[in-house]
């Protein structure tokens, strides 16, 4: 079983989210908590979680099937003390919040260096961020997503995710989200089978289907490797739908939130629609 949908809005309260993603035809979600683009935000209401609950029943959602993004803003792999320090209290109150609703995964990207440290060294501040914010939550795990490596953004190689990990003490509690625009552009090459069976034999290798926690199911505009992070919508880029094709007849993609952030929100319907097809 396969749980497919986009990031839908959550204007107006958590709670919509649910009913939107009811809408396009999802079996399963991704939103913000909060507003993406600022560090602090009102706490959940006690109506607004019990509302979010009852929609995602009344719809259908198990919680497998939901995987919230944090805020842009976040830096867990901050050179300097006192920003790193706020990123890590924003990244706690996120986590905090999934539990609040009773979600079981929170998606965030490591980190970026900012040319002031070393690539290892980010790395390991990362680690330190997630065990700081791990230690002081109960039960949700963190999803590090790959990225597309822009600028100083790290985490664009599998290995840099399993560098991370290693550095996690509560291995239970953290995995990836594998972001197929952002592993393109960063130079795997998903748009044809052989690129695919051989990416994932290395995701097998250095990091391992038993933590793939949720996938991010994007074309990019941007061609292989150029490492500029541009989604597209299913079919109309540089990957094509070879990979999604593959993913959705693979069943080591089961049971997993498998998430459009496409471009066109028009298009979200046609786009789940096939996917859907194409696992039958
Ligand atoms: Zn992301
Ligand atoms: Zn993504």
């Amino acid at each position: 079983m396969k749980y497919i949908g986009a990031h839908v809005s959550a204007a107006g309260g958590v709670e919509n989210a649910p009913v939107r993603a009811h809408e396009i035809g999802a079996t399963g979600f991704a939103l913000f908590t909060k507003n993406q683009r600022q560090w602090t935000a009102k706490s959940l209401t006690e109506e607004s979680i019990k509302a979010f609950k009852e929609n995602c029943e009344k719809y259908g959602f198990t919680m497998d099937a939901i995987i919230p993004h944090d805020s842009y803003l976040i830096n867990l792999g901050h050179p300097e003390k006192p920003k790193l320090q706020k990123s890590r209290d924003a990244f706690l109150d996120e986590l905090q919040r999934c539990e609040q609703l009773g979600i079981k995964m929170l998606n965030f990207h490591p980190g970026s260096h900012l040319k002031k440290i070393s690539e290892s060294e980010c790395l390991k501040i990362i680690a330190d961020s997630i065990n700081w914010a791990l230690d002081k939550t109960e039960t949700v795990k963190a999803a590090i997503e790959n990225t597309a490596g822009q600028g100083t953004n790290m985490g664009f190689r599998f290995e840099h995710l399993a560098e991370i990990m290693d550095q996690v003490e509560d291995k239970e509690r953290v995995g990836v989200c594998i972001d197929t625009a952002h592993a393109f552009v960063a130079g795997y090459d998903l748009s044809t089978e052989e690129g695919f069976t051989d990416t994932f034999r290395q995701f097998e290798q250095i990091i391992g289907f038993d933590k793939l926690l949720a996938m991010h199911l994007n074309d990019s505009k941007k061609e292989l490797g150029t490492k500029v992070d541009r989604h597209d919508s299913l079919g109309d880029g540089f990957i094509g739908w070879t990979p999604f094709e593959l993913i959705m007849k693979d069943e080591r993609f089961d049971g997993i939130p498998l998430i459009l952030e496409t471009p066109n929100l028009d298009r979200w319907p046609e786009e789940i629609r096939k996917l859907k097809e194409l696992e039958n």
